[in-house]
């Protein structure tokens, strides 16, 4: 086991964030995990440090658990994949691929740890996709006093609100995932919607594709480009939709080379930040492959070691989204200086109570920032007061400033799940800075 205190700077991905913990260890067995836990007055873990807050920082202990054995176990006859909590997307999917399975959906970057993003509520899009962490029907944990308990969905009225824990319930040491047989998808990239066309057909051109993502940068009315990524026609198998309240999914119309409500396609691959090289980006030009080649933005063998961005995202009812982007545009002159790029995403609702997308069906709002916080977080405050007449859930591995009581009043379940984190961790020792700014009035 490594420990090391004091010894070296962490910091999270994009820099922005230097982790304060005293201590770091890396255990190498369950053994190992189970004793710091046990002896630390305060413990965190660190995934791999892709969230743009604080929220992965300790005042005591931070523990990674990227030195435990990986395991990948698929159960075909109950199309369900048991992972160990550190592994990235982008090695299980490659894993899972190999065996003929795969994930209904991902996130844009595959480098993230399937623990690290399924805790923080972290989805893809698609009208029917609902976020990576509906996917999970089970956990282990271990919990404060060393214990290690096991969740499954179904056995509990409380397991839909351990899945977005933000951390704050114990380790997470392994997960259950549902998976689906392996699909193909091809994307295709336009360019210069004008933005008046998604006043009519915001909802059309979103549920156009399997997974669909509009990008501008605020600089002039209409999209960038527009990223549609579809099943392939000769799928024969369209990936059923998981949890009651997502709808039933239906390859999408081949989407054709023509000018396309007014878009015109993208004569070679794009990034979705313009003028930005694209060989870190999945191919584009309708080129068919893999799920877990097309349905990122990122390429799985493409590893940014450090972002030169921050970023925030809301979530609000998909029903708002024309009036949301109008609120948005009246204030374009202030985003455009401090943004890289912003995507409108959509995400089904689930049933998982800290979720952004908790019994709602959502459109995501991103916005990728310059990586300058003094320039970038008093923007932050003025599109979160022109975001909230629709009551925004932000990403909690994002930036964003509403503070506790803005979060109750849009979680209906948060007191639940302040209840279920006090039956973990009676003493608070998976509490930290993050958790009383966004969990405690
Ligand atoms: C370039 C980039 C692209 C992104 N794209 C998307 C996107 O498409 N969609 C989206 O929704 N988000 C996206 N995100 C955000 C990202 O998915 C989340 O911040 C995610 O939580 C990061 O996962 P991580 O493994 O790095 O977790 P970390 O940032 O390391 O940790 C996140 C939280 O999870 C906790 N945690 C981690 N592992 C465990 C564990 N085993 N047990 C208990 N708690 C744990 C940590 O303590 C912390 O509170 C993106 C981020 C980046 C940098």
């Amino acid at each position: 086991m490594t420990t090391s205190a004091g010894a070296g700077q962490r910091v999270n991905w994009a820099g922005n964030i230097t982790f304060t913990a005293p201590e770091f260890h890396r255990p190498a067995t369950l053994g190992e995990l189970r004793a710091v836990v046990g002896r630390a007055a305060a413990v965190r873990v660190l995934g791999t440090g892709h969230s743009f807050n604080e929220m992965a920082d300790s005042p005591g202990a931070q523990v990674s658990l990227a030195d435990l054995p990986s395991e990948v176990e698929v159960d075909s006859a109950n199309s369900l994949v048991r992972v160990t909590a550190g592994l990235s997307y982008a090695t299980l999917a490659a894993r899972l691929d190999r065996m003929g399975f795969a994930l209904r959906n991902t996130a844009s970057l595959p480098h993230i740890s399937v623990a690290g993003a399924t805790a923080t509520g972290t989805h893809g899009s698609g009208t029917a996709n609902q976020s990576l962490s509906a996917a999970v029907t089970g956990l282990e944990l271990v919990t404060a006093d060393g214990d290690v308990v096991e969740l499954r969905r179904g056995s509990d009225d409380s397991f839909p609100g351990a899945v977005v824990h933000l951390g704050a319930l114990g380790v997470v040491t392994r997960l259950i995932l549902a998976v689906v047989p392996s699909f193909e998808v091809a994307q295709r990239v336009y360019e210069g919607l004008p933005l008046e066309v998604l006043d009519d057909h915001f909802a059309t051109i979103m549920a156009s594709g399997y997974s669909v993502s509009m990008f501008t940068d605020w600089r002039a009315p209409r999209l960038t480009q527009l990223w549609i990524k579809s099943l392939v026609e000769k799928n024969l198998y369209a990936p059923p939709a998981m949890g009651s309240s997502a709808p039933s999914v239906t390859p999408a119309s081949p989407v054709t080379e023509e000018p396309w409500f007014a878009a015109t396609p993208a004569p070679a691959a794009r990034n979705p930040v313009p003028g930005v090289a694209a060989d870190s980006c999945t191919e584009q030009l309708g080129v068919p492959g893999p799920w877990f080649e097309r349905l990122p933005h990122f390429r799985p063998d493409f590893t940014p070691s450090a972002g030169h961005e921050l970023q925030s995202e809301y979530l609000l009812p998909a029903h708002d989204a024309v009036p949301a982007l109008h609120a948005l545009r009246q204030i374009s002159d202030r985003l455009a200086p401090v943004l890289q790029i912003c995507e409108f995403r959509r995400v089904a609702a689930d049933d998982l109570w800290l979720s952004m997308a908790y019994r709602q069906d959502s459109v995501a709002f991103h916005f990728t920032w310059i990586p300058d916080p003094s320039a970038v977080l008093p923007v932050v405050t003025e599109l979160e007061r022109q975001l909230a007449p629709f009551d925004p859930r932000p990403h909690w591995g994002k930036v964003f400033a509403t503070p506790a009581a803005g979060l109750h009043a849009r979680y209906d379940r948060l007191p639940d799940f302040l209840a279920l984190a006090r039956h973990y961790d009676p003493a608070g020792k998976f509490r930290n800075a993050y958790t009383a700014r966004v969990l405690e009035r």
